[in-house]
């Protein structure tokens, strides 16, 4: 499920699909796209673990999520506005 190496108390977060290089320690759960076989990932920090999952978020819901985020902005800067 996860692929974690740990050197000198370093984690080293790699894809769960290639086993590919993501990032030398995850220090926020963050989304990401393997830059070696393309997968979106997901990297979940909890607890000081570092977990890798398959991002299964569709384009669709991305696009939404994204399009939420800015209507959400727009709200706020009316109220900033006002
Ligand atoms: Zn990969």
């Amino acid at each position: 499920m996860s692929l974690m190496g740990e050197k000198t108390g370093e984690c080293v977060v790699c894809c769960n699909r290639c086993g590919g290089f993501l990032m030398e320690s995850a220090i926020t759960t963050s989304y990401m796209v393997c830059p070696e076989c393309g997968n979106r990932v997901v990297v979940c920090v909890k607890n000081g673990r570092v977990s890798v999952f398959d991002d299964t978020r569709s384009e669709e819901e991305l696009a939404e999520k994204r399009h939420a985020r800015l209507t959400g902005y727009a709200a706020k800067f009316k109220k900033l506005i006002k």
